[in-house]
């Protein structure tokens, strides 16, 4: 097979092409390659020498799903995310995996095999504890958020960048999975836990308070282009040692509202949290606390004095619209972490934090503090402006 038309690869397929598109490889290298995806999108396939440790990593985007093939999705996305890769590579260095090679024709991109980290949902599912998570995270956010609104670019380069990072299929998936079925299931694919189906029809379905709110977020997102957003930041997007952080998976990068890449790393580790509560693990659920609180908070003061520093419109610079733009922000965090843990929990893409809970009644409870929590994230989306503000309606609740 030569690599001038594209084609899904297998294994090895995806050995040849490394022998002839890289010279990563000595020609005395005995290779072997394997494919690690276990998302729902894409093929992921790591290729070793067995005598030198040399890796690398191929991801590759097939136009179909892995779940249904009825489900067809640009390719394209590839593009987006290799690209945003490399931009957030040269802001928040260190805190993604490099790439190597784009190949626009097999759809395909190599980066840096980051094996020896574990991915964060996995460690936290174990109720590994990681100390620099905080730092690191809010660090890659400001990093990648701020350095891409029209507070800090210039408008025109703004709008130009906007238009190479247009992502319709992708954010359909999100419109629709995340703004939408959770609170009506008018696709019918939603998998709400049997014994949850009354209440969730009741608390949720039925509530129209809370749908308008939704409505309101929900346009937010298709017409805010604030920032070039990650739009897919959960804890299976993290790569994560005790000293390291990496982010990957930016295949869902638009321009949104910032507040969406927040709010989903404070839902993200409720979900961890409500794990740890069920299960009794005391120093586990305190870190989480801690950390759902830094994130707020040093998110923050990071974006202060990144703001301070770069600032360039003019009219940004007038008293108080600093002040102003951050709580628009943290309105938009709260209501999408609201978003994340309803979708989680209702909607078709679950997460593994609480849906391996097995005690009927433990899963129960975890799931409706997750919806309770989230009523109040999305209707009460402006009272919540300092990581304690999070962590106490939290406490709230369970
Ligand atoms: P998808 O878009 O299909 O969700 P991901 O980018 O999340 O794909 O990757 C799926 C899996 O492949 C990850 O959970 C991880 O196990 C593995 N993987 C992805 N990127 C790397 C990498 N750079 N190094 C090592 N493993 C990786
Ligand atoms: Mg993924
Ligand atoms: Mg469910
Ligand atoms: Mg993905």
């Amino acid at each position: 097979k030569n690599f001038n038309e594209y084609f899904l690869m297998n294994e090895t397929d995806v050995l040849d092409y490394v022998k002839e598109k890289t010279d990563l490889f000595s020609d005395d290298s005995d290779l072997e390659s394997k494919e690690i995806g276990d998302g729902n999108l894409n093929y992921v396939f790591r290729v070793v020498d067995v005598n030198s440790d040399v890796s690398v990593i191929v991801k590759q985007a097939g136009e179909v799903t892995r779940i249904s093939e009825d489900m067809r999705i640009s390719i394209d996305r590839i593009r987006i995310e290799s690209n945003i890769l490399k931009l957030q590579g040269k802001h928040a260095t260190g805190l993604v995996p490099k790439v190597y090679l784009y190949d626009d024709v097999m759809n395909c991109f190599l980066m840096e095999d980051l094996s020896d980290h574990e991915i964060m949902r996995e460690g936290l599912l174990s109720y590994k504890i990681y100390p620099k998570f905080a730092d690191h995270i809010t660090t890659f956010m400001v990093n990648t958020l701020l350095p891409t609104t029209d507070v800090v670019m210039d408008h025109k380069e703004k709008k130009e960048l906007l238009k190479s990072f247009i992502n319709p299929d992708l954010c359909e998936i999100s419109e629709e999975l995340v703004y939408t079925e959770p609170f009506n299931d008018y696709n019918n694919r939603n998998l709400v836990f049997e014994d949850n189906k009354e209440w969730v029809e009741k608390n949720i379905y039925n509530d129209s308070e809370l749908k308008l709110e939704v409505a309101k977020l929900k346009f937010a997102f298709m017409n805010n282009a604030q920032a070039l957003i990650h739009g897919d930041l959960h804890t299976g997007s993290v790569f994560i040692t005790e000293e390291l952080t990496k982010v990957i998976d930016p295949e869902f990068a638009f321009y949104g509202p910032m507040g969406y890449d927040v709010g989903n790393v404070i839902a993200n580790l409720i979900f961890a949290y409500m794990n740890g509560y069920v299960n009794d693990k005391k120093e586990f659920i305190e870190w989480l606390e801690k950390t759902i609180e830094e994130v707020v908070d040093k998110f923050k003061s990071k974006f202060v004095d990144y703001w301070k520093d770069n600032v360039s419109d003019i009219m940004a610079k007038e008293a108080g619209f600093m002040e102003w733009y951050l709580s628009e922000v943290l309105k938009d965090t709260a209501g999408v972490a609201g978003l994340e843990l309803s979708r989680r929990i209702i909607g078709m893409a679950q997460v593994k934090d609480i849906t391996s809970i097995e005690d009927t009644e433990y899963r129960l409870f975890a799931e409706r503090v997750c919806l309770s929590l989230a009523k109040e994230l999305i209707i009460n989306r402006d009272k919540f402006n300092e990581g304690k503000h999070f962590t106490d309606k939290l406490k709230e609740n369970v």
